[in-house]
């Protein structure tokens, strides 16, 4: 008999007793390894090399190695960022609904609209980074676009 300790995709760690070793392999290649904590039958060698026997208290607690199949939990799904996408370039249509596309033209018609030219309307349009930053330090409101937008002319 040979000792394993094992790890759920849950991060427990817990002892099991196989005949052999591939015994253990059996068992885990017909996912009949359960772990004991929350019941998940995604369970890997939590050490590399088996324990003949434990010896008192002498055995260490082995530790949890990260690996390449414990992905962050944390972080979102491609699916969540998609739907995240998909919300913004909502809201983002939604203000746009009542400010008008002026395309290159942007830059001199907010200018105008700042120095007082022209009336002050919603638009919005392309600038470089350099236009859209000379505009700030001018003083002039302009904001990035939260997703990039389909120019009209493009739909056509
Ligand atoms: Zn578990």
């Amino acid at each position: 008999m040979i000792v394993f300790d094992l790890r759920c995709s849950g991060a427990h760690v817990f002892e099991a007793w196989f005949a052999s070793s591939s015994a253990y392999e059996e068992q885990r290649d017909r996912r009949l390894l359960v772990c004991p904590v929350c019941g998940d039958s995604d369970v890997v060698k939590a050490l590399m090399a088996p324990n003949v026997a434990a010896k008192g208290n002498a055995r260490q607690v082995p530790a949890v190695m990260p690996t390449a199949a414990t992905p962050a939990s944390d972080a979102p799904s491609p699916a969540v960022i998609k739907a995240a996408m998909q919300a913004i370039a909502a809201i983002q249509a939604q203000m746009l609904e009542k400010s008008e596309w002026v395309g290159r033209a942007f830059v001199d018609r907010a200018r105008a609209m700042h120095s007082g030219e022209a009336d002050v309307a919603p638009i919005h349009g392309q600038a470089t980074r350099a236009e859209a930053e000379a505009l700030i330090e001018e003083g002039v409101p302009v904001a990035p676009l939260l997703v990039p937008v389909v120019p009209p002319e493009a739909l056509n």
